[in-house]
């Protein structure tokens, strides 16, 4: 008989109690995994085929239960999420390399706080002669979800939160460089589920996740829905897939600064949102158009504000850096892996520059064809491109964000050059003077979501994307007045 460490008792204390509180309707979990090896398995299976099948089994045990129910299992999610948020973030920064703690720790607050739960499911009656008609959002059953290194906990617990409020289960697909940090997070999501009375396993995963995994779960015929969050490879093999697929995939969310801003503003909105995790969020500033006649106000303003402002010399100096391929002008450069997400103290020092790690962005100001202006560089050195007038800066800035309709930011007072951009970007986030995370319900109004589904068009997903429509007519009866 094998000895059981004190964390391992206290763990399957912990599960027995949760089984008992769920009526006993487990999907035979891995047990015994548990017992001889590592404790924070729960809800992780060997091959996408178990999870499936796990997480297809809590998912109706789920739905035989109430609304009330999985209210009680969101709440607890939610308080589980806020009291590991720094545990997590802690194990995300340190699996990863990529970011800064306080800022993840930021996200997996915002995540939880403000990811809509079932209250988004809002029928639609509609009654007239011939009786009613009821539309409710109903749940596809289960969705297999493909998560990013980026943000690896906060698009667990936002997908989490939302998925299951429309009553499905998920099977993530984790992205691998952030296996252990989303498998702990996955087991705590599971443990506060069970400890509301909800099933095991209605969110589950695969103990080694790969692309090859991945790729089994988009063809998996018991997954209805798929939704991905990353980068345009991952968008396009949901596309070919088959299914339905919400896709949620990269930005290069431009700024554009008028003659009309208050330029104060805009540098410190401008520091806060590029350099949010060191620029890895795909909402994240990527570059800056600014009209020459206050460029100058600009650059002081951002100095002011704490950022360090780059001359031609370093700038020139960096692109050896920072770039592991140049293709030119006017086109996206190939970033430098080992350097994404880093500190820019930790990246200056590539060309002996030595700033305090207080500093948070570096910027560059560069003419507006500079490769750095093309490529979602997801480091925290942001261009700044000079051009004549507010027209030819949204003209660049439609250019630069590529199509993906992601995420744009304006600083104007001037309503016919927002309402000109507004039009013309297309963006599902369109953020008037303020950062672009205020579009994501931080610092602005509105919920939170960390997959936002432009290539697909849901924008901002919530409960209400993770639903199907279903349809209940009463012919000739319940018009009451
Ligand atoms: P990534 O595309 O490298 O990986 C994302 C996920 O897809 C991972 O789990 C990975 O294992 C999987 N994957 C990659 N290629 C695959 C393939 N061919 N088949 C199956 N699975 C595959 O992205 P990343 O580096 O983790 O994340 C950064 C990118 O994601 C950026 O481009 C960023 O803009 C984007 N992103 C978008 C959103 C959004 O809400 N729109 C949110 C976060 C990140």
């Amino acid at each position: 008989m094998p000895q059981l460490s004190r964390e391992q008792i206290d763990y399957i204390a912990t599960e027995v109690v949760s089984l008992l509180k769920s009526d006993g309707k487990s999907a035979a979990p891995v047990a015994e995994a548990r017992i001889s090896g590592h404790p924070h398995t729960s809800g992780q299976f060997s091959d996408i085929d178990s999870a499936v099948s796990a997480a297809g089994q809590a998912q109706r045990t789920l739905m035989e239960g109430t609304l009330e129910k999985r209210n009680r299992i969101i709440a607890s999610i939610r308080k589980k999420m806020l009291s590991h948020a720094e545990d997590l973030a802690v194990r995300a920064q340190q699996e990863t390399g990529l970011g800064r703690k306080e800022d993840k720790v930021l996200k997996n607050i915002l995540v939880t706080e403000k990811t809509p739960g079932t209250e988004f499911l809002r029928p639609t009656a509609q009654s007239g002669d011939r009786g009613l008609m009821l539309i409710e959002p109903a749940p596809y059953g289960v969705i297999g979800a493909i998560t990013p290194v980026t943000n690896p906990t906060s698009t667990i617990i936002c997908n989490t939160i939302g998925m299951l409020a429309a009553g499905n289960a998920v099977v993530f697909n984790v992205h691998p460089s952030a296996k252990n940090v989303s498998l702990y997070n996955i087991h705590l999501i599971n443990q506060a589920i069970t400890e509301a009375g909800g099933p095991p396993n209605l969110i589950s995963t695969v103990s080694d996740p790969t692309v090859a995994s991945a790729q089994s779960l988009m063809q998996h015929k018991a997954v209805r829905l798929l939704v991905v969050t990353g980068g345009s490879g991952v968008v396009r093999e949901a596309m070919h897939s088959g299914k339905r697929a919400i896709c949620a995939g990269p930005g290069n969310p431009p700024v554009v600064v008028d003659e009309t801003a208050d330029i104060d503003l805009a540098a410190k909105s401008i520091i806060a949102g590029a350099s949010l995790d060191n620029n890895i969020i795909c909402v994240d500033e990527k570059e800056v158009f600014i009209v020459q006649s206050v460029a100058d106000r600009l650059f002081e303003a951002l100095g002011k504000h704490g950022a360090i402002i780059l001359n031609k010399q370093q700038i020139q100096q960096l692109e050896k850096v920072i770039f592991s391929e140049n293709r030119g002008p006017g086109r996206p450069a190939v970033m430098e892996k080992s350097l994404i997400g880093k500190n820019i103290s930790f990246i200056l020092k590539n060309i002996g520059l030595s700033v305090p790690d207080h500093v948070r962005l570096a910027i560059a100001p560069v003419d507006s064809q500079h490769p750095l202006v093309w490529t979602e560089q997801m480091m925290p050195v942001l261009p700044v491109a000079q051009v004549p007038d507010a027209h030819a800066a949204i003209d660049l800035a439609v250019k630069a964000e590529h199509g993906f309709g992601h995420t744009a930011v304006m600083f104007s007072r001037n309503l016919d050059n927002l309402s000109r951009m507004a039009r013309l970007i297309n963006c599902s986030i369109f953020v008037k003077n303020g950062p672009s995370h205020a579009g994501l319900g931080h610092g602005g109004e509105g919920f939170c979501s960390f997959s936002i589904a432009s290539p697909t068009g849901e924008g901002l997903t919530n409960p209400r994307s993770f639903s199907r429509e279903r349809r209940c007519v009463l012919v000739d009866h319940f018009r009451i007045v």
